[in-house]
């Protein structure tokens, strides 16, 4: 019955400490959140919620009569500034000390700024807490109002959400991306061209290869974006999506192996037998030596209820397949394995001929990765697919008259 830590109270912490309760400890359980409010759904912030089609009730991830039935402490407001390992304690921002057993590390992960001249203007923003989304709210109305463009820097998730969003409210966008491509970490040339035509038939301007010079200011707030080829986008506001920093420094002062994220093994584990870790704040070990960053609402559900296991003494190592998706306007793009590494890749329907479609990533032949667009069957069939090792061999994949799904045994 030793008292449990959770430091953070998002998605991952939130998921550990009822897998924790469910899994058997009768222990004290402490979440402790930075935020003034208790854990909540991130993934609307760039939609529904920003549009404003939905509300603070539906933004919770837990009411607090739910934690409370499960005998979860959650205490808002509590910034954890230190771990002492030898101690076993944590000290919070205003000096209190609390005495832990087991500690779960849930921190997740701060977006990016980038070293830009005038970056510190205000009406420059990111987007990762409620918060941020409030203030962006108002900023998209005051866009709205003054028929200014909000400028969008970085052609990644969160920034092209944010641009979807914004041109359904009546915002204008401008998106500045210094790729040749959007997405281009994450999705192949097709897909990065499909959504560049979604977004330019939505209205958005879209700058590729864009090299940004500076932000300008007037009468102290943000006003325009400079590129080094000398064009002058107006501003209204302009958003930071160039992601994210895991939140490591805790782990790295409590001498915690880390490497762009806390370090831990398939089952949360980190080199401490008594800390586990979970979430965006995470660098997961594969077998293969490598370490493995996944910033998605699968990976910290699931990499939570592992590390939770793994402090109850389980060995409970991560073998789903990775999944996540993105809403943009009305299409749904939802992908499932990684799709890095692969060598040939299938195409499935017609994506100028309207959705759904899909793409299935190979590599030596052998399924990969499943990318669909507006076809939650075929996703969740790419799921049940990758799951069992399984998959269709890609001249099946190519030929339309297969049945796919009799591929699974
Ligand atoms: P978080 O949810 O970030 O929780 C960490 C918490 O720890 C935060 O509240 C933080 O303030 C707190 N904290 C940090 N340091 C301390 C400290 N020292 N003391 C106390 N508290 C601390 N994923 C998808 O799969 N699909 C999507 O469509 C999607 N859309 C997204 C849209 C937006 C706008 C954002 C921001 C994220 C989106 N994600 C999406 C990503 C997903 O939300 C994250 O991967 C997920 O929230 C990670 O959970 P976590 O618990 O690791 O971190």
């Amino acid at each position: 019955d030793a008292p449990i830590l959770i430091i953070g109270a998002g998605q991952a912490a939130t998921f550990a400490a009822e897998a924790l309760r469910s899994g058997g400890h009768v222990g004290e359980i402490t979440l402790l959140g930075d935020e003034p409010i208790g854990p909540y759904h991130r993934p609307p912030l760039s939609k529904a919620w920003l549009a404003g089609q939905s509300g603070d009730a539906q933004l919770a991830l837990r009411p607090p009569a739910m934690l409370e039935k499960k005998q979860i402490r959650l205490r808002t407001g509590s910034r954890v500034v230190a771990i002492d390992r030898a101690a076993a304690t944590v000290t919070l921002a205003d000096g209190e000390t609390l005495p832990w057993a087991g500690l779960v590390l849930a921190t997740g992960a701060s977006a990016r700024r980038l070293p830009i001249p005038g970056v510190d203007t205000p009406g420059v923003c990111v987007l990762r807490s409620k918060a941020d989304a409030d203030g962006l709210a108002a900023g998209l109305a005051d866009c709205r109002a003054q028929g200014r463009p909000l400028v969008v820097i970085g052609g990644g998730f969160i920034g092209l959400e944010v641009a979807a969003t914004a041109r359904q409210l009546g915002v204008a966008v401008t998106v500045l991306e210094a790729a040749p491509r959007l997405l281009g970490r994450v999705l192949t040339p097709l897909m990065s061209d499909w959504y560049a035509a979604l977004h330019r038939r939505h209205g958005v301007e879209l700058v590729l290869d864009a090299r940004i010079e500076a932000i300008e200011a007037e009468a102290g707030r943000v006003s325009a974006v400079r590129l080094a080829d000398g064009r002058l986008l107006p501003a209204g506001r302009v958003l930071l999506g160039v992601g994210v920093a895991a939140n490591d420094s805790l782990a790295r002062e409590a001498g915690l192996a880390c490497d762009r994220g806390i370090v831990v093994d398939a089952c949360g584990r980190t080199a401490d037998p008594r800390i586990v870790a979970a979430g965006d704040c995470t660098a997961r070990r594969l077998d293969d030596g490598t370490l493995l960053r996944l910033e998605s609402v699968q990976n910290a559900t699931e990499q939570a209820r592992c590390a939770a296991a793994a402090l109850l003494g389980q060995a409970r190592p991560f073998t789903a397949t990775p999944w996540f998706w993105s809403d943009q306007y009305d299409h749904k793009l939802q992908m499932a394995g990684l799709s890095q590494g692969a060598d040939a890749a299938v195409l499935r329907g017609d994506p100028d001929g309207g959705t759904p479609f899909s793409l299935w990533h190979f590599r030596a032949g052998q399924l990969v990765a499943v990318d669909t667009v507006d076809d939650a069957r075929t996703h969740l069939l790419a799921r049940k697919l990758l799951d069992a090792g399984q998959g269709p061999t890609p001249a099946q994949v190519a030929d339309p008259a297969c049945d796919l799904a009799s591929v699974a045994t």
